[in-house]
This record gives C-alpha cells, structure tokens and sequence, in this order.
C-alpha cells in the first residue's frame, strides 16, 4: 500500500501517506472495528424498484447509501481523511483546534473525528442550516457558529469572513478548508469511486452526483474518466447556484434554496466542471417532494439533496435503455431534516405535496373494507 502514486492531477501531492486507499479501506473486514471511525465507508449500493419504473426509465438505477456512513452522510469520508492528512503532516497537533467552514456534513464527520481523537472543533455554518445539524454536533462536544445566509459568503459576517476572523483569534487553530482542499476530491477518488465501480463489476453508464464544494463529484469524476471513460458523469445544482454549465441555465432571480449542502454563488477551488458531462438545475418544488418519495416508496431514510440527485436522475436517465446502469449518490440522512421536509407540516406550509403513493392505497383499501365486511352488525 505504500507504492502508491502521487495525486494525478497534482503530483506535489503525496498520497503514499494516506491510509484511505481501496487496499486499507477493506482492512476493516475484521469482525470487530477498533472505533466507529474505521466504519466510514464500504456503503450499500441498492437496487430502486418503484421510482424509476414509475416515471418510465427502462435502466436499472442504484443508489450508493451515504447515510450509512457513522456520522450519517458521505463527508465522513472526506473529514476523517483531511484530518489524518493535517495529523501526518503536523499541523494539527495533540489537542489542537480546528475551524471549520460547512453545511453541517463535514462539520459533523470532524466533530465526531475529533470526540474520538480529542480535538477541539470549531463548525461555522450558515443560518439556514437545520438545527438537527447543530445539535448532533454539540452532542459529540463541538462548538457552532451561526454565520449569515444572506450577506456573500466572504463579508466579515459571511461563512468564510467569520472563518477567518475566528483563526486570527484563536492562536494555533488549523482551518482544513475543504473548498481547496485536495485531500478532499482525492478520498472520493480513492473510494468513492472505486467501490462503485467494483459494486458494478465495472459495468456503469452514468453516475448521478451533486456538488457543494464539489470534492465528491470531482473526485468520482476524475476517476471514472480513467477507468470507465465511456461513464457519464451528470450533477445536479439547486436553481439560484453558480455552478452549472453553460452559464446560461444558472440566470435565475431566486437567490435562496431549501437543499442543503449544494450549491454556492462563487466557484469552489476543489470543483472541476471539466469531469461534468451534464448539469441539471433542480428546484426545491422538485427535489423535497422526491425526496419524501425516496422515503415513501423506497424506504430510503435520506435528505433532502438526494431528491435533487434522484429528480435529475429521472431527466437525465430518459433516454438510457434497459439493461444499462445508474448509479446515483444519495449523501446524507433524514436525521438532519427531521423539523424541515420530514415534517408534513413543514412541507405544506411551502405548498410541497409530503409524497405520492406509488401504490395508490390498493391493498390498504381492499383490505380495510374487507376488515368493515367482516364486522358482526
Ligand atoms: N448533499 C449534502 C447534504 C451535503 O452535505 C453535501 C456536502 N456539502 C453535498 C450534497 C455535496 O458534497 P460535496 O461537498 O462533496 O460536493
């Protein structure tokens, strides 16, 4: 496993270091695991049966379950692997301080990294992020600041502006940075896309992604471009983010979308678009509904942007014929959204159907009036 080579695309990168390469990561076949981080990873990928039929794909679409990963979501991956990068090189010393900017996914991979390891971490997210979020990282002991949603993410309030400021005052923290920093396409390069592939047996027509600071499409993208390059690598943007090309489809007045963790209004460092074959725009009428359809249907416990990822799935699979193969990355849980689109309430409240039943109640309303027939008079 030390024989590996340096990052491709950057070869100052040193990966012979990195434990998170396909051979290490399926160490952890022992039957017992010396902590619950060397449970990241290895998910389930799962066959949909309803969805795609429904809506009339001939493919067969499999899901890559993110949400099994211990902290609940595919940063995980990506957080535990930046963070042993910072302690093999260093600058993150025993009982040090981490800052970090976030949607909450990585914010919870290192604040549990860091409950086990004994780091002191310190999540900036907006305040648009869900409080669930919030409270699953105060319980594993890190601390959250709330930054504004609506001022650009580089004013003093914004997510990077109070980022920066918090390192000038708090002397010896690291800020991983996971927009720039290539630990984090690399481990989706490593694994990520290396378990899909070998899931599929090698065989896969299209994988379905989203980007938020971009480290998993990247990652997988890059990837595939050399082992399958006939693979189409599609990514979902919310409506009212920067990222999608051609320019053109990003023009939009709406400023503010529900998914989170996708989409910003400046180009991470980390993202490159040249491994994207298509961008879908996807809006929060369509991605939220889909993802209660996910739940309803599939029973898959997911969030919200996994809606986004299945709603351009359905688009942009159209035209895939039977016996060809999706994959689609499904990158977090419901437990982040649980007072958000979980709750019909909520959903309602925003003129969003909760979901649609598949089945149309058939064996219910055959069984129940059997149940009335049945009743003595
Ligand atoms: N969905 C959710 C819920 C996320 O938290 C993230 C991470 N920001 C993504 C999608 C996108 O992942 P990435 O940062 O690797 O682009």
């Amino acid at each position: 496993p030390d024989k590996k080579p340096n990052c491709p695309w950057n070869p100052k990168i040193d990966r012979s270091k990195s434990i998170h390469t396909k051979q290490d990561w399926r160490k952890t076949n022992a039957k017992i695991l010396p902590d619950i981080l060397a449970a990241v990873g290895n998910t389930p990928l799962v066959k949909l049966n309803k969805i795609p039929q429904k809506e009339g794909l001939k493919c067969d679409v499999f899901v890559k379950c993110e949400y099994f990963n211990p902290g609940g979501s595919v940063k995980d991956r990506m957080a535990l692997r930046i963070l042993e990068d910072a302690e093999k090189s260093g600058i993150l010393k025993p009982g040090g301080t981490i800052i970090e900017p976030s949607s909450g996914n990585t914010g919870i991979g290192l604040a549990l990294a860091s409950a086990i390891k004994g780091y002191r971490c310190i999540i900036c997210i907006s305040e648009k992020i869900s409080k669930e979020k919030e409270y699953v990282m105060n319980a594993l002991g890190a601390e959250v600041i709330r930054c504004s949603v609506s001022a650009s993410s580089y004013s003093p309030e914004g997510l990077f502006g109070t980022v920066h400021r918090l390192s000038k005052e708090i002397p010896g923290a690291v800020i991983f940075d996971q927009f720039s920093n290539p630990g984090n396409p690399l481990t989706h390069y490593d694994t990520t896309a290396e378990e899909i592939f070998d899931q599929c047996d090698g065989k896969v027509d299209m994988i379905v992604m989203g980007a938020g600071t971009g480290g998993t499409v990247t990652g997988v993208g890059r990837r595939f471009k050399e082992i399958s390059p006939q693979t189409k690598i599609i990514c979902a943007d919310p409506i009212g983010s920067s990222f999608a090309l051609p320019e053109s489809i990003n023009k939009t007045d709406v400023t503010f979308w529900e998914i989170e963790g996708m989409g910003y209004e400046f180009i991470p460092t980390v993202l490159d678009r040249n491994v994207i074959d298509q961008w879908i725009k996807v809006g929060d009428k369509d991605a939220l509904p889909m993802a209660r359809r996910l739940i309803k249907d599939e029973g898959l416990l997911i969030g919200a942007s996994s809606g986004a990822m299945m709603w351009a799935t359905i688009q942009a699979a159209k035209d895939l014929k039977k016996g060809q193969r999706v994959v689609v990355v499904l990158p977090d849980s419901i437990r982040n959204y649980l007072t958000k689109f979980a709750c019909d309430q909520w959903m309602e409240e925003r003129g969003l159907k909760p979901a649609v039943n598949v089945n149309n109640h058939s064996w219910w309303d055959q069984n129940v009036s059997a149940l009335e027939i049945s009743v003595p008079q």
